[in-house]
């Protein structure tokens, strides 16, 4: 996985544990807490400008704490 060292992750907001950018298929990336498995939404993207863009946008959402809470069971 290709890292993003200029993309600032604040802490989980669930549990304070450390987000991480994921991708998805090859077409769209989110940023998942590593300890509790709290989640931004989906950003799809179809080139590797459109990939950095949707990058920034995951990582903006979190950061703001707009993370889906892992459910029961996941
Ligand atoms: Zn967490």
């Amino acid at each position: 996985m290709e890292h993003y060292e200029d993309i600032h992750l604040e802490d989980c907001p669930c549990c304070g544990g450390v987000g991480s950018i994921e991708e998805e298929g090859g077409w769209c990336v989110y940023v998942q807490c590593v300890d509790c498995g709290a989640h931004t939404a989906e950003f799809s993207y179809k080139s590797a400008e459109e990939r950095l863009e949707a990058a920034r946008k995951v990582a903006a959402n979190w950061n703001m704490r707009k993370v889906i809470a892992p459910g029961p069971g996941e």
